[in-house]
């Protein structure tokens, strides 16, 4: 035996938690993704901004050197197209004059902090600094550049302005320096070229200048550098040669990095809020998603409880016959399977009610499971079926065991409160050998097998054997045929004599089926009724019995008619309707009837037999109690349910020829009905001699081979007439 693991359920779980481990880490993978292309974004946005920023103090610091150098030019056109400075500097007389206006001008000015006089050589006339002549020339003075700018100024052409201005090195640093040929304001030359005057201004740059143009133009940190050490950004300072002779640079202000420091926290949270909230969207979704999984397991679990007993039901029993089958099939053991059927279950229901009823089951199922134990599967598949099953791999040792055992469990009677209860219990048994059986078919052998032990007597067990399968073959075949054979009206009515027990006159006749089937010959009625009650034909085929039998009667106004009826017939509500209609039908005086039946009925259902009895004797037949002695054979039947008869079993007869006790019993059991005043019909009577004793015993009525065999309805008419004759 063996206990089922739950091995694919594992197998769905560890699935299941890869899965969302696979989710988290895409989930997680997403979000680091996301997270570093926002921050990437927006530090694009921030360089962008820092970039910008830096282009317009880049391009302010330029326009403020252009400003630098256009204010020095500026002032040079005033001072050297100047109608004045033209007179006096081209007048020989004139240098006191020149000195106070330009040289003694350079000191603590804004315009310009160096002068200097040149003639059309180059040479200098007057050279002042910080309003005292310097002893300076311009070749030492500035660098190289000076040379191309003068030359530019003094190559004029008269179309061009004798102007020009650019930034040079000096020995005191960087400065704006601005040349122009001194002439009239309207810009006419009185000299020639050898003869011409030039002046040249100077502007340093100086730190307060470039901190005023820091502060004009809202440069942060703006500063001179040297050429060697600028940066890419910076804005060099170039003289009239185009080479860089200083650069300025500025302090960064970074809006973009400063805005970014400020979003940057939000962008984070923000995301961070989001992961979150898709995080805790997760997780109560796959909690909502567990627990709906979880509620739909146990409803399934819940469909396969048989709720009486709390076992496994017959949906659940399929369920556990698959894994059990699958399971053989991979360990190569065998599937075994019992199915139980209560003998007289029924009976106990019945007598004591539906709670009874259930309170045996519980009782019943709480005793299989303590026999069995948790090892086997334990279900109840019907009312009073239940199955076992189990894997091994050696049934041939457990089975034979294991049945006596539950049998053995079934020979103690029940206590269900006060009452107590003897039920047993027929057993049959199915084996899967490795599994190749599937769980259907198993149950469908087991319970065939479980017939067998029905049919054998009961309170026993059977194991499967494939010939079972013919006979159900040749059962469904003989079902087959009988139902035809009732559509076609072919099932015939032999009457056996009953005969008076002083005189033997016949006085009645009792209809006896017969069923000739077709290719295989007489069928006993022991055998079709049997099926025609089980597959519920017998209500069709009971009324054509009567029908045919009251029909015959009609022809033999002396006889009275005895006719058979199977308790299944009670079952259908309408049938003393039906009975009556037939006699009406026909003309039969109900009075002339005996309806027979066995005793089995009264003891399962004494309720529903009484009221049956009560409408048919309404209608006028007679109820006679047949088989007496072949069962329970209780005289207390006979006043009970008011039967007008009693017919002893041909059993009870065949055993008076060999006297004693059997006589004894036979003849109390008569004096008994009679003293009820119950007349008493013999059956079997084979011999003479039982006619006699039974005649000395007191039955008024006598049946048997002796005085007839069942014949053809003819030959009751040639009888009838024969004894007409005879009384004439
Ligand atoms: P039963 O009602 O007890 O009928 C008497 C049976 O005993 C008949 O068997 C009859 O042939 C047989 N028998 C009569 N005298 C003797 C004798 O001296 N010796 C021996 N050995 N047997 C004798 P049969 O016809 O085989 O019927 C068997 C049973 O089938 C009947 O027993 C009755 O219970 C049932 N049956 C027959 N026809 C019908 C029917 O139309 N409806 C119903 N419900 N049951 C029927
Ligand atoms: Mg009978
Ligand atoms: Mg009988």
């Amino acid at each position: 035996m063996r206990v089922l693991s739950s091995s694919p359920k594992q197998t769905s779980a560890a699935l299941r938690r890869s899965l969302v481990r696979s989710l988290l880490v895409i989930f997680a993978a997403v979000m680091v993704i996301v997270t570093s292309m926002v921050l990437a974004a927006l530090n694009r946005v921030g360089e962008h901004a820092n970039r910008l920023d830096d282009d317009r103090s880049r391009e302010t610091t330029i326009g403020a050197l252009q400003t630098f150098r256009g204010h020095l030019g500026a002032t040079l056109n005033d001072y050297a197209a100047w109608d004045d400075a033209n007179r006096f500097i081209y007048d020989p007389e004139g240098m006191g004059w020149v000195i106070s206006n330009f040289g003694e001008m350079t000191v603590n000015s804004n315009l310009f902090d160096a002068a200097v006089l040149l003639d059309a050589n180059g040479r200098a006339l007057m050279t002042y600094e910080n309003g005292v002549p310097a002893n300076w020339t311009t070749r030492s003075y500035f660098d190289t550049s000076f040379e191309a700018l003068f030359k530019k100024v003094r190559d004029a052409t008269p179309e061009t302005t004798p102007e020009a201005n650019a930034f040079i090195r000096t020995e005191r640093g960087i400065a704006a320096i601005a040349i122009g040929l001194v002439r009239q304001k309207s810009g006419h030359v009185d000299h020639e070229a050898p003869a011409r005057r030039y002046v040249v201004l100077l502007r340093h740059l100086r730190e307060n200048d470039i901190r005023s143009m820091a502060g004009t133009y809202v440069v942060d940190g703006l500063r001179l550098v040297d050429v060697a050490t600028k940066q890419s950004q910076d804005v060099e300072i170039r003289d009239a040669n185009g080479q860089p002779v200083g650069a300025l640079t500025w302090t960064s202000r970074l809006p973009g990095s400063a805005s970014l420091a400020q979003v940057q926290p939000l962008v984070v949270g923000a995301i961070a809020m989001v992961a979150i909230y898709f995080i805790l969207l997760f997780v109560s979704g796959s909690r909502l998603l567990r627990q709906i999984k979880a509620e739909e397991a146990a409803a399934v679990e819940l469909s396969r409880i048989d709720a009486l007993s709390g076992l496994s039901n017959r949906f659940g029993l399929f369920a556990n016959l698959r894994q059990l089958v699958s399971r053989a099939e991979k360990d190569g053991d065998d599937v075994l399977l019992l199915y139980l059927d209560l003998d007289g279950f029924k009976e106990v229901n019945d007598a004591y009610g539906h709670g009874t009823g259930d309170n045996l089951i519980r009782g019943v199922s709480a005793g299989l499971s303590a026999l069995i134990g948790k090892e086997a599967t334990i279900a109840r598949v019907g009312g009073d079926e239940f199955a076992i099953a189990m894997n091994t791999r050696s049934h041939a040792v457990i089975v034979p065991e294991l049945c006596e055992r539950i049998l053995g469990f079934f020979g103690a009677p029940f206590a269900i409160g006060e009452r107590v209860a003897v039920v047993g219990c027929s057993i049959g048994i199915a084996v899967s050998a490795r599994g190749t059986v599937s769980g259907e078919e198993l149950l469908r052998r087991a319970d065939m097998a479980m017939y067998r032990s029905k049919e054998a007597g009961r309170g026993r067990w059977t194991a499967y054997a494939p010939d079972m399968d013919a006979a159900r073959e040749e059962r469904n075949q003989l079902e087959i045929d009988l139902k035809q054979a009732i559509e076609n009206s072919e099932i015939g009515v032999v009457y056996q004599p009953v005969v008076d027990a002083r005189y033997g006159r016949m006085v009645s006749v009792e209809a006896l089926a017969r069923w000739n089937r077709p290719g295989h010959g007489p069928v006993s009625p022991e055998i079709f009724i049997g099926v025609a009650e089980q597959t519920g034909m017998i209500d069709q085929l009971g009324l054509s019995v009567l029908r045919t039998a009251c029909r015959a009667v009609r022809q033999w106004p002396d006889l009275r008619l005895a006719v058979n009826i199977s308790p299944g017939q009670f079952r259908d509500p309408a049938f003393a309707d039906h009975v009556a209609a037939t006699f009406g039908d026909l003309g039969v005086d109900p009075d002339r009837i005996t309806l027979e039946m066995t005793e089995s009925y009264f003891i399962r259902n004494p309720a529903r037999a009484l009221a049956a009895i009560d409408s048919l004797k309404a209608i006028g037949v007679k109820i006679a109690l047949d088989d007496f002695g072949s069962g329970f054979s209780s005289v207390g039947y006979l006043r009970q349910f008011g039967f007008d008869r009693m017919k002893i079993d041909q059993s009870l007869v065949a055993t008076v020829a060999e006297g004693g006790s059997a006589v004894d019993l036979l003849q109390a059991t008569v004096a008994l009905a009679r003293a009820l005043d119950i007349p008493v019909t013999a059956e079997g009577v084979e011999t003479e001699d039982q006619a006699k004793i039974l005649r000395l015993s007191g039955c008024d009525e006598l049946q048997g081979y002796f005085f007839g065999r069942p014949m053809p309805a003819d030959a009751i008419g040639r009888m009838v007439m024969e004894q007409r004759d005879v009384r004439l």
